[in-house]
């Protein structure tokens, strides 16, 4: 890592104005890595702006610097006027491009990126890639990057806390596959910053809306199990989101729930998107080895993690679960 942070030393010399985005539906890693480097380049004294292709879920409200952040599709006019006059992009928490949607066509070749992210395959479209597959979280990276640059001394409790936040959603609270001991090492010397770990814990898990509850239960009544393949799926329709007044965010985390039943090591939840009629978002969890990446990128143009990816489906809900058990079926096989 070394070699890269003298490269992106003489890129924030050179660079007057700074934009960090991330992916759309920006979640807690996408969020907390975003303001974490915002933070940090301001202890840097430099100033940065961040976008996002859509509004975050609500419960990611309280953040440091939250406010501060534009949201491409609240304000497209002025979120393409910072991207145009920006010398210096860093894409956060993804590695393709087409995954912050129509911000994507607002960067131009003239545009320098800094790719900071913990994805498989990354595109080719940055000079400096701190691409880190086997890394738990987005977060994390930007933690080596300070640490690597020496300015460990300017975390602060506001960087703490976002670091602290992306670690912790994206490691399903220090338990996927790729939690190590030097994620636990970051994560102590982010509580010596006087971070309150059970505040930020109670205030991604535990303030659930009503509607939120329902439609778990929705999700978990429907919950199917396919034996053989050691496999649970759910689905929540669009009438079942209109009508426990469905939230952005409500659906994140249900299906995790799937995964844990004993025996079961594959877990899918299908949603049918509120706005986009026929388009079906789907999520996958795993335990052990079941690579949900690989499985979401054959068959429903999707990616993510070893053990947490997502992908899409473009028809009816029925038809994405009939295709859904006939290529796990191929897939097991
Ligand atoms: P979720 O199920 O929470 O929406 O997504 C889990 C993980 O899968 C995300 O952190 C993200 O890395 C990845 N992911 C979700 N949806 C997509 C998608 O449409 N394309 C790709 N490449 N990755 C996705
Ligand atoms: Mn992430």
């Amino acid at each position: 890592m070394e070699k890269k942070i003298i490269e992106l030393n003489k890129l924030l010399e050179q660079s007057k104005k700074l934009s960090i985005i991330t992916h759309y539906n920006p979640d807690g890693d996408a969020i907390g890595s975003s303001l974490a480097i915002y933070h940090y380049f301001k202890r840097l004294g430099l100033n940065s702006n961040v976008i996002t292709p859509n509004i975050h879920p609500s419960f990611l409200n309280w953040i440091p610097g939250i406010d501060q952040i534009n949201i491409y599709e609240d304000d497209p006019l002025k979120s393409s006027k910072i991207i145009s006059e920006s010398d210096l992009i860093f894409t956060m928490d993804f590695n393709s491009l087409e995954r912050c949607g129509e911000l994507s066509k607002k960067i131009k070749d003239k545009n320098k990126i800094v790719m900071i992210d913990h994805h498989q395959v990354p595109e080719n479209y940055a000079v400096i890639n701190f691409s880190y597959p086997k890394i738990s979280s987005t977060c994390e990276i930007v933690y080596n990057i300070i640490e690597n640059s020496g300015k460990l001394n300017l975390i602060n409790k506001e960087i703490a806390t976002c670091i602290y936040l992306g670690m912790m959603t994206d490691t399903g609270s220090f338990q996927y596959n790729g939690v190590n001991s030097k994620t636990f090492k970051i994560a102590s010397d982010l509580l010596k910053k006087d971070i309150k770990q059970s505040n930020i814990y109670n205030k991604i898990y535990n303030e659930n809306s009503i509607s939120k509850l329902k439609l778990l239960g929705k999700a978990l009544s429907n919950l199917k199990i396919i034996k053989e393949s050691k496999t649970t799926y759910m689905y929540l329709k669009r009438d079942n989101l209109a009508d426990s007044n469905y939230e952005k965010g409500d659906t994140e985390g249900i299906v995790n729930y799937g995964l844990s039943l004993k025996k079961i090591e594959f877990s899918a939840i299908f949603i049918e998107d509120l706005e986009k009629k026929n388009l079906i978002k789907i999520s996958f969890r795993s335990k052990n080895n079941f690579p949900c990446n690989k499985f979401a990128k054959e068959n429903f143009d999707g990616g993510g993690h070893i053990n947490a990816a997502g992908g899409m489906y473009k028809g009816k809900i029925e038809n994405a679960i009939l295709k859904f058990k006939e290529k796990l079926k191929k897939f097991k096989s």
